[in-house]
């Protein structure tokens, strides 16, 4: 089972992919936590070369590029491995990420995103879990983290509200989507969490 999470900065979807891990391995299960970008050593290197350094140093379509080139990486050493295993697999962040960062955000470039996905990916989560938050409570726990990698924080809240919308328009048109109530207690969403994860798994 793949099970993706998804979100916009500060939506909590790392702390619920940790927790979700946790919880299904004292149930038994193996997983594999894993993240994007990165997730694998070579898509770690891609995740610096992107992430660090100024947010105009690759134009939209060369970081389309990257991030494709480090899930491919990511696919191959690590998610096709670990699924061939018979492991769950939770990503945080998967080519949702890219169809709503690199695809929409920033002018409309959907197309090369879809295109090259289905050339160079073409796997999808069994699973998505949206982490829905309202933008300014998000900007305000991303920012308030200590060392927290944002890339989009100058772009504010115009650019997250972006996001939010497209994450959920994503989610309209896709079954395998659910929207989780990002703004409750952890404990709470974490409980939603564990039982659509148990439901796909078939429990
Ligand atoms: O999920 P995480 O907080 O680790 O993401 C790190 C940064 O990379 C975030 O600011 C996120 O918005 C950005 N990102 C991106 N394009 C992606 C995935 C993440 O710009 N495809």
């Amino acid at each position: 089972l793949f099970i993706s999470f998804e979100g916009i900065d500060g939506s909590g979807k790392s702390t619920q992919a940790r927790l979700l891990a946790e919880a299904l391995r004292a149930l038994g299960h193996d997983v594999t936590l894993t993240r994007e970008p990165g997730g694998s050593p070579g898509a770690e290197e891609i995740r610096r070369l992107v992430l660090e350094g100024a947010a105009d140093r690759w134009s939209a379509e060369t970081e389309i590029l990257l991030f494709t080139a480090a899930r491919r990486d990511h696919v191959e050493k690590t998610i096709r491995p670990a699924l061939a295993r018979g492991d769950v697999v939770i990503s945080d962040r998967f080519a949702d990420s890219t169809r709503i960062f690199q695809g929409i955000t920033r002018g409309d470039l959907s197309a090369t995103v879809d295109t090259l996905h289905d050339l160079m990916i073409g796997l999808e989560p069994d699973l998505t879990l949206l982490f829905d938050l309202d933008p300014a409570e998000g900007l305000a726990r991303a920012t308030a983290r200590a060392g927290a990698e944002m890339r989009f924080e100058d772009m504010g809240l115009a650019f997250q509200t972006r996001a939010r919308s497209g994450f959920l328009a994503l989610a309209e048109r896709h079954s395998r989507f659910r929207v989780i109530d990002g703004a409750r207690a952890p404990q709470v969403v974490a409980a939603d969490t564990l039982a659509l994860a148990t439901a796909a798994l078939g429990g």
